[in-house]
């Protein structure tokens, strides 16, 4: 067998192992009592919905995880994907198209045997927990326009990025780098003019004691919010957020009409002063930043090592006599994946630490109250975990738990 491929079978058993294990010392810490502080957050049958709710989820995705991780391997050790390169270079339609072709028929596979996972996950484990407002109709009109949206965006930039790829191999890291960066801020300006609308209807919020209530915090904080919108998210689910998004003119600050209907104004104030923390704080800019670090590195192993034909013949196509594009960005994606495992414990803390800075913005302003209350309320609508596995935590949580947060607020 070749060792290349050894490798990375090994490596996705190793990663099924480790989210197996940290799903289940999660599922162990569930039973820890709750601690005082959070005892308010759910009534007790509440909370008793919350763990069968939790152990329901954690079943189905380790599920989930078992069938793809399976498929993947098998798909792998037979050579499939070189098989269907073999087969799709026979009608020479020209490097680019090929490549087109090759990741549509993959990406295609890859959607429909993830449906039913995402039909059953929305209308029968969100439907019960009573999350779920998704109608059949809606979920198919959705799930048609991400696949269309997908092929698009992603057919256009993989269309640029593979002909630069084969107009230049020594400079292909830094066009494709300076690519991706202009496409990502691209996307941030034009996502809530662009994409939002063709899923939800933004409307701003009407005039009353909410707009008052933000303006007059904008403005004791000299810091102009821009537009604020209400997003019909309870379309599709009772869950509730708010968010920031855009820069400059285009700076608009989205809530979500759940979180409107559950909290009070005092508690919304609250949560949009930790959006305005953000912004203070440049989170934006600096994730913006890591994330061109990251992509260079990223790019720069990929146009060293694509050079090589031994990817292509790692994933099957063994009469490759030179490196085959798409062949060799798969694999290259499943050797990369353990670094990315560790990459993503740093980025998760420092993402923590920014979620720390972002409620101290908040508090400081006078917001700690609201806040505390407006996250409980928070947990509580979106059955949170309240008791983590700290491993857990370390390895998949962007933002630090419920606890760690109120004990820093009240400057524990
Ligand atoms: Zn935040």
């Amino acid at each position: 067998m070749n060792t290349l491929l050894l490798i990375i079978l090994i490596i996705i058993v190793l990663e099924f192992l480790l989210e197996l294990i940290l799903d289940l010392l999660n599922l162990k810490a569930r039973k820890q009592p709750i601690p005082t502080i959070l005892s308010d957050v759910y009534p007790p049958d509440r909370y008793k919905q919350q763990q069968s709710y939790k152990v329901e989820t954690t079943h189905f995705s380790l599920f989930q995880n078992s069938i793809s991780t399976l498929a993947i391997a098998l798909v792998l050790y037979f050579g499939l994907l070189g098989t269907l390169h073999g087969w799709l270079a026979e009608f020479n339609f020209g490097d680019i198209v090929t490549t087109l072709i090759f990741f549509a028929i993959v990406g295609f596979v890859g959607w429909i045997t993830s449906l039913p996972f995402s039909v059953w996950g929305t209308f029968v484990i969100e439907e019960k927990y009573g999350f779920n407002k998704t109608t059949k109709r809606l979920f198919v009109v959705d799930s048609i326009k991400s696949l269309l949206i997908s092929f698009i965006i992603g057919g256009g930039i993989l269309a640029i990025v593979t002909w630069v790829y084969h107009l230049t191999q020594e400079w292909f890291w830094i066009i494709a780098l300076g690519i991706m960066l202009v496409f990502s801020l691209l996307a941030n300006a034009l996502y809530s003019r662009v994409i939002v609308p063709l899923f939800n209807k933004q409307q701003p919020l009407q005039e009353g004691e909410l707009l008052n209530a933000i303006k007059d915090f904008g403005q004791r904080i000299g810091f102009p919010v821009g537009k604020v919108f209400v997003i019909d998210g309870s379309k599709r689910s009772t869950k509730a957020n708010a968010y920031f998004t855009g820069f400059g003119s285009n700076r608009r600050v989205v809530l979500y009409d759940t979180l409107i209907e559950k909290m009070s104004t005092e508690e919304i104030v609250a949560v949009l002063a930790h959006e305005v923390g953000h912004y203070r704080k440049h989170h934006i800019w600096i994730n913006f930043g890591l994330g061109a670090v990251q992509s260079a590195i990223i790019l720069y192993l990929f146009g060293w090592l694509a050079q090589s034909s031994a990817l292509s013949i790692a994933l099957g196509f063994e009469s490759a006599n030179e490196p085959v594009f798409h062949l060799s960005l798969l694999a290259f994606g499943l050797l990369f994946s353990p670094i990315e495992t560790i990459l993503g414990v740093f980025t998760n803390r420092l993402s923590r630490t920014m979620e720390y800075q972002a409620d101290a913005f908040a508090a400081k302003h006078n917001q700690g109250k609201g806040l505390i209350s407006g996250l409980k309320q928070l947990s509580a609508e979106n059955l949170s975990n309240l008791t983590p596995h700290p491993m857990y935590v370390l390895v998949n949580y962007s933002h630090p738990t419920l606890l760690q947060r109120i004990n820093r607020i009240n400057g524990e």
